[in-house]
């Protein structure tokens, strides 16, 4: 399938499925497991896996284009979608033949659900200050802990886990691990209450003394922090997109709108002001495309996107909020109105300011290239 016809479908799917149905599912407070289900069916979770492993094996820029589509309509289904066909990207590149086997198919099939877990209730943002921890035992690894604030937990059952395998060597001492969920020592916590963004299903689970084969080790200690890190390069970049769809719907609808509502004998558009405020949003709206843009072609060169990555993420979360607050304001009350789904971006938007990495967390990564990339 070529990437045209992969977005086609995609599109197709958001205006048949995700639109008609998104705020029924945030309302009902839970994730569209069926249609979740029904997007494996159509073929969309193939997407980053490569061919040989059944995948459609299609660039990160396709991705990028898949995130700002769908946010249109819902982006938890996005974020939840990208999340479990992640897993299945990262097992065909690692190329174990049991995981090709026994995983791979069964996440594009949308069997089985997947998920990344590297935070935990006591640490997010420190990431090295894990207690998660991975004790060596005969043929294998010991893992007892906590994840926590982990997207699709209640339904995953396969987890990209990181665990301290050496608590003096900070994050020297973290290695991944594939958990299966349906093997003893494993057990879901209460799913969380949130204000909104149910569709991504942000949970945790508990590790007792939970046996990792050494064949399910995915990166040994050290290992597992440098790819968790390079992965979320990634994840950063697409993030940005995602906020780029949130806007670019909000814009759209206020624009709509404005063109046909009067005030004082015109329409809103015609009134400088009102107009000029969505004129600051479309400019900001291709600001963030365009560094969304530059940091994803570096990923998919395979170059140094750290900053780039990081830069795209804080602008597009740290702006989103206040763009769609503008559109929502333009829109007088009927911004409100939950048919427009302004209010559920609102809320999509501060969730992405915390996802793979706080804005917070995204200065620091651009502050430590200050004096490297920006001084002579
Ligand atoms: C809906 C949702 C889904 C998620 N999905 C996943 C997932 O699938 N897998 C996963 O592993 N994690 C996931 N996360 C967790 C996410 O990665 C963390 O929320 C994030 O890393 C921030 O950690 P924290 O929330 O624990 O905040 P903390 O680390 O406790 O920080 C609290 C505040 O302090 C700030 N702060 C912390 N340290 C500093 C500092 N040195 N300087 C300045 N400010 C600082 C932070 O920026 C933040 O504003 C998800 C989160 C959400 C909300």
């Amino acid at each position: 399938m070529t990437a045209e016809e992969y977005l086609e479908m995609a599109a197709r799917f958001r205006r048949e499925i995700v639109e008609p149905n998104a705020a029924q599912w945030d309302a009902e407070k839970r994730q569209p497991v069926a249609a979740l289900k029904q997007a494996a069916d159509a073929g969309l979770m193939r997407l980053e896996t490569p061919v040989e492993a059944g995948g459609f094996g299609l660039s990160f820029l396709t991705k990028l284009a898949l995130c700002e589509d769908m946010s249109r309509a819902d982006m938890p289904f996005i974020f939840a979608l990208i999340n479990t066909q992640n897993v299945a990207a990262r097992l065909s590149a690692t190329a174990n033949p049991r995981h090709l086997s026994d995983y791979v198919p069964h996440i594009l099939s949308g069997d089985l659900f997947a998920a990344t877990a590297l935070s935990e209730p006591g640490a997010g943002s420190d990431f090295a200050g894990i207690a998660t921890r991975a004790t060596k035992v005969d043929g294998g690894w010991e893992l007892t802990g906590e994840k926590g604030w982990i997207t699709n937990a209640g339904i995953a059952d396969l987890f990209v886990t990181y665990a301290q395998c050496d608590p003096d060597a900070g994050w020297k001492g973290v290695g991944s691990f594939l958990v299966d969920a349906t093997r003893s020592g494993f057990s879901r916590v209460e799913p969380y209450a949130l204000s909104g963004g149910h569709g991504i299903g942000a949970g945790g689970f508990k590790l007792d003394r939970y046996f990792v084969a050494d064949e399910d080790v995915l990166g040994g200690p050290g290992d597992g922090f440098k790819s968790a890190m390079s992965g979320v390069n990634g994840a950063r970049v697409y993030v940005a997109a995602m906020c780029a769809g949130l806007v670019a719907d909000a814009l759209e609808k206020a624009v709509s709108y404005g063109a046909v509502r009067t005030a004082f004998n015109k329409p809103l558009l015609h009134h400088q002001g009102l107009k000029w405020s969505l004129a600051d949003v479309a400019t900001e709206l291709e600001a963030m495309r365009t560094l969304t843009h530059a940091a994803g072609v570096l990923i998919e060169e395979g170059g140094d996107a750290v900053t780039r990555a990081a830069q795209a993420k804080k602008f597009a979360t740290e702006r989103a909020v206040s763009l769609i607050e503008t559109c929502i304001q333009a829109m007088g009350a009927n911004g409100l109105r939950e048919e427009h789904g302004l209010g559920r971006h609102l809320i999509s938007a501060k969730i992405l300011g915390y996802t793979d990495g706080s804005i917070e967390m995204m200065n620091e990564r651009i502050g430590a290239a200050l004096q490297k990339e920006y001084a002579s």
